[in-house]
């Protein structure tokens, strides 16, 4: 058990490891945040900032000596450098990082646990996107394997004439089956050290332009129908990885069930409700697990929770936003408010 008062390295520094770190605080502990970019969000409130290359081994390892558990808010964390962080203990483990951080092993990954991806096929060349189109049919969405976030790294393909005029880039890609569903959810669980598991509630997410906008609990009876099956899936994922901390699994919500849509080794934007509606935040639950502490309740605490995000200008609305008493306002101190850009969320309860 780490106790409050010790230190809590992040990798990353962006707006989820500032949200951890302000749970963090609650609980009484410090936050020492890693990052190669200068302008850190997550540093702006953290008692320490090592800002350094990803592959600085020398840099990682007095950032390690600082920590009693190091986590990571970035899924795109290279793996390699991590060996320069020694015996402090690195939650969850990194291996949920090499999962996640391609897509075709993660879908290799979740297939063998008995999930249910898109059709899927590596693309590593204009024969191979033929090849695929022709076993999998259009329409269809070709991704990087690697680096993709928020529908960045992503061309759909509606006929397979599509492909013929796509510049293809030299990098790991694969092709899947576009997925017919009437709606996206997500199931965040947080696992401790002892293996205990809890489940936060499953909202209804509605994403724009491959970005999600808005989150809202109780999800529909007809989504809520799928959760249990998909919360197997996630149950198997997290023990086989033996992990450790909140883990986010997405999915599409079809006629056929639940189809895996990607994991985040990691808190998660459809999970920023739990701040004020859950009995628990995402956050303080994450660091509760890493720290091994007992883990806090995930259950509604109110009748229900609407989260939306404010993407790029929307961010400019906050005196509109605070003049109506009920909206929680969140806003993620980023300088530059670019289109497509998160800068901030407002969650609002609907009590009793
Ligand atoms: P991703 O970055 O893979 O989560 O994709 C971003 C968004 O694009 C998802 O939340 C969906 O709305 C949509 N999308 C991604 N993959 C598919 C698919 N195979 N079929 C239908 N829609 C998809």
């Amino acid at each position: 058990m780490i106790p409050p008062g010790e230190t809590i390295g992040i990798l990353g520094g962006g707006q989820l490891g500032r949200m951890i770190a302000v749970a963090a605080a609650q609980l009484g502990y410090r936050c020492h945040v890693y990052a190669p970019e200068a302008d850190s969000i997550a540093a702006d409130v953290c008692a320490q900032f090592t800002c350094a290359a990803w592959d600085d081994a020398e840099a990682m390892a007095r950032f390690a000596a600082d920590c009693a558990v190091i986590t990571y808010e970035f899924e795109n964390v290279p793996v390699g450098p991590l060996a320069a962080l020694g015996d402090t203990p690195l939650l969850p483990h990194p291996r949920a990082l090499e999962t996640a951080q391609d897509r075709l092993s993660e879908k290799h990954f979740v297939t063998q646990l008995g999930g249910n991806p898109a059709p899927y096929a590596p693309v590593d060349s204009a024969a191979d996107l033929a090849e695929a189109i022709a076993a999998i049919g259009a329409p269809g969405i070709l991704k990087t394997r690697r680096d993709g976030y928020d529908g960045k790294g992503q061309w759909r393909i509606m006929t397979p004439a599509d492909a013929d005029g796509l510049d293809l880039p030299a990098t790991p890609l694969v092709y899947e089956g576009f997925i017919t569903f009437f709606a996206e959810f997500s199931v965040i669980l947080c696992r401790g050290a002892d293996g205990d598991i809890r489940y936060f509630d499953s909202a209804h997410n509605v994403h724009e332009s491959g970005i999600l906008a808005l989150s809202t609990l109780p999800a529909p009876a007809a989504l809520l129908e799928q959760v249990p099956a998909a919360r197997e899936l996630a149950a198997k994922v997290a023990q086989a990885l033996d992990y450790v901390g909140v883990l986010t699994l997405e999915f599409f919500a079809t006629a056929d069930g639940p189809v895996f849509n990607e994991m985040a080794p990691r808190v998660h934007n459809s999970g920023h409700w739990s701040i004020e509606g859950a009995v628990t935040s995402q956050f303080e639950n994450h660091v509760r697990a890493i720290c091994g502490l007992p883990l806090g309740g995930t259950g509604l605490a109110a009748k229900g929770v609407e989260m939306r995000n404010l993407i790029g200008d929307e961010a400019h609305d906050w005196p509109a936003i605070l003049a109506d008493p009920a909206n929680h306002l969140h806003l993620y101190g980023k300088a530059a408010a670019r289109p497509g850009r998160k800068m901030g969320h407002v969650t609002r309860l609907t009590l009793g």
